[in-house]
């Protein structure tokens, strides 16, 4: 076995191989960039060589820097982790030319699957069955639209280099064609400079459901079951699960044998990850191959007790696989949740900032914590949002489903907006506790999920307002008792009484919305959790989670509307481009300008009929979070 080892990435992934490489007592080498000079996985490694400034693209993705640093260090292999640099070739041909290990396939394989439209021709002659489509070398965009027009919208344009959802649009009618056309290529450009695209069918409500498969060079092959992804947002992936829901164990023997022999026909060696996109009839298509271990694998590994890092590092150093297909087995049921630093409520924006506090739920057989991150760290704007993944286990779906939920509501974060309240309302649905699950799932149930109803509403007021009488008690007391006077009313400046029983009034804010409340109940349920975040706190119920807050008086202030308005930058990036004149009548939400960051494309909508007044920026400027990007004069009525 290797005695050391390079991991090329950083974050939860790179502390995760880590622990796989201590417990085998292999030494590590952690590569860094000037924003992760403190970060968990350098601090956790044997070994930390710096490797470039913050931006990636001048540290984890240099191959040069990435291949000096394993020599340097003395190591024998690379583990390139998911992301960055895991699956180029590049990095793969550099380390046989420097006599490294690649912990990963071959060169070729890499190659075989590294463009979405070549790997389905290889799988089109291994008998694998395709989502319908045109993935053919002539790039013009009348071709593709013709082949739009002839198989029928919807369609769904993809990058041929795609991934993480990037260059990827649906289109819906063939008038929309072109500008969609244009947005995609736009974004695989930025985010692969390459440009070229397939056309797919878009498939109606599939659900996504991938196989682990694992090859080792003594052409052995085995699969890992299966997990279900489906439950997406932007084409990328929030909560997985393994097994599938309602999955058969014929259809598993199908789907398993289809990845194996999509694996094998391309001579893959390690962990791969075999996409489908499965249908009501229990029919399935080939979306793509992941020559990588996936961000999802931990699902896997609860279910079948397999380290999954261990097995490519074993297969790395040509060992044989650990098990035989018959030897692995499925035991009870795994959910992970992708934390991400994020606003749902605002289309998911990326949020950065300093994480003031950390604490997550304790590690026990059942939940797993896999973060790169501790308390007082930044989330920069460099790098991907997903700052952690929490993963439970238990013997069956109901079970597992509810150590997801208490887990989730255990989960304190501040400092940051995370997608835990969502993820919870997404976890506590009765949708996705049925497993009815596609990967529409979460437009489907919008509602459910940000939820604003009425009784929705009642029932969270008095539980909201007895958080707040609980907190203000809690405050009084501490006051009294950091105070000379621990008695004097006058610490006692909220609606908490001490000794008075008569009715008491609190208005609390949930939402956008203000209601009163008279004499909340004396305590808080056991099933409810108060966690508080910068403007409130967030309620967790078993009807979701409710974003509250004690409501501030009403200071009078003038609530008319201006008939101008700024609109501010999201976030820190890019613009990219403007697509209205100025002085131009506009109608309420056409997009006005379009921002890139984090290589995600972001419209920025007019917030009402009216006109731009002046664009404060131009093309290809940067822009601080914040900033106003144009002015806007709303319409009279
Ligand atoms: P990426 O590599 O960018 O992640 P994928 O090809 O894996 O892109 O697709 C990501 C997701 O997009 C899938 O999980 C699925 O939800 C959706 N998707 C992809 N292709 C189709 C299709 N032809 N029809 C319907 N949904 C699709």
């Amino acid at each position: 076995m290797f005695s050391k080892i390079l991991i090329a990435n950083r974050g939860e992934i790179a502390c995760r191989i880590i622990k796989t490489a201590k417990k085998m007592g292999i030494q590590t080498v952690a590569v860094y960039s000037d924003a992760d000079r403190n970060a968990l996985h350098v601090t956790l490694a044997d070994e930390a060589i710096h490797i470039g400034p913050s931006p990636s693209t001048e540290s984890y993705l240099v191959i040069d820097n990435i291949i000096q640093a394993a020599l340097s260090s003395g190591a024998q292999a690379i583990h390139p982790g998911y992301g960055f640099l895991s699956e180029n070739a590049d990095l793969c041909r550099q380390c046989d030319a420097n006599k490294l290990i690649f912990i990963g396939p071959p060169v070729a394989a890499i190659l075989a699957m590294g463009s979405k439209s070549a790997a389905k021709n290889i799988m089109a002659k291994a008998n694998v069955p395709l989502v319908p489509g045109y993935h053919g070398d002539d790039q013009n965009p009348a071709i593709l639209k013709q082949s739009a027009d002839d198989m029928g919208y919807p369609v769904l344009l993809k990058a041929a280099a795609g991934g993480g959802g990037k260059g990827m649009r649906a289109v819906y009618h063939a008038d929309e064609f072109d500008q969609a056309l244009a947005a995609a290529k736009r974004e695989a450009k930025h985010s692969f400079n390459d440009e070229i695209m397939l056309v797919e069918k878009y498939l109606q409500k599939p659900r996504h459901v991938e196989i682990q498969v694992f090859c080792d060079q003594h052409n052995n092959a085995v699969h890992l079951f299966e997990r279900d992804c489906s439950l997406q947002r932007r084409h990328q992936k929030v909560i997985e699960e393994a097994p599938a829901p309602g999955m058969t164990e014929a259809l598993r023997q199908r789907m398993g044998q289809a990845a194996i022999r999509a694996a094998t026909a391309i001579d893959y060696q390690g962990a791969g990850t075999v996409e489908f996109l499965l249908d009501s009839n229990g029919e399935f298509f080939f979306m793509e191959m992941n020559t990588r271990l996936q961000v999802e694998h931990p699902v896997t590994e609860m279910i079948s007790g397999q380290d999954l890092v261990e097995w490519q590092l074993r297969v790395a150093n040509g060992e044989a696989l650990p098990c035989t297909q018959d030897q692995l087995k499925i035991k009870g049921h795994a959910f992970e949740a992708r934390i991400y630093a994020e606003d749902p409520e605002h289309d998911f924006l990326p949020s950065t900032g300093n994480l003031r506090l950390l604490q997550p739920p304790k590690e026990t057989a059942h939940v797993r914590i896999d973060s790169g991150i501790v308390e007082g760290d930044e989330v920069s704007v460099f790098y991907d949002p997903m700052i952690t993944k929490l993963v439970v286990w238990d013997i069956d779906r109901e079970r597992a489903l509810q150590r997801l939920t208490e887990a989730l509501s255990d989960y304190k974060i501040a400092g940051v907006t995370t997608n835990i309240p969502f993820l919870y309302n997404l976890a506590s649905s009765a949708a996705f506790r049925r497993g009815d699950v596609d990967t529409g799932f979460i437009e489907e149930h919008e509602d459910e999920i940000f939820q604003r109803r009425q009784e929705d509403l009642d029932y969270a007021a008095p539980l909201a307002a007895q958080a707040i009488l609980a907190a203000q008690k809690r405050s009084a007391q501490e006051l009294a008792k950091q105070s000379n006077e621990p008695n004097s009313p006058w610490h006692l400046v909220n609606h908490w009484r001490a000794s008075d029983n008569s009715p008491q009034r609190l208005n609390v804010t949930i939402g956008t919305e203000q209601i009163e409340v008279i004499s909340p109940a004396p305590t808080l349920p056991a099933n409810i959790k108060a966690v508080s975040n910068e403007n409130g706190f967030n309620l967790f119920t078993p009807k979701g989670v409710f974003h509250c807050a004690a409501t501030q008086p009403d200071l009078g202030l003038d609530q008319d509307q201006d008939s101008s308005a700024n609109l501010a930058a999201p976030m820190n990036g890019t613009v990219v481009t403007l697509l209205v004149e100025v002085g131009t009548a506009v109608a309420k939400g056409e997009t006005l300008m379009v921002m890139e960051a984090m290589k995600m494309e972001h419209s920025i909508a007019a917030p009402s009929d009216g006109k731009v007044s002046e664009f404060f920026y131009q093309p290809g400027e940067l822009v601080d979070g914040g900033a106003e990007l144009l002015g806007f004069e709303i319409a009279e009525v």
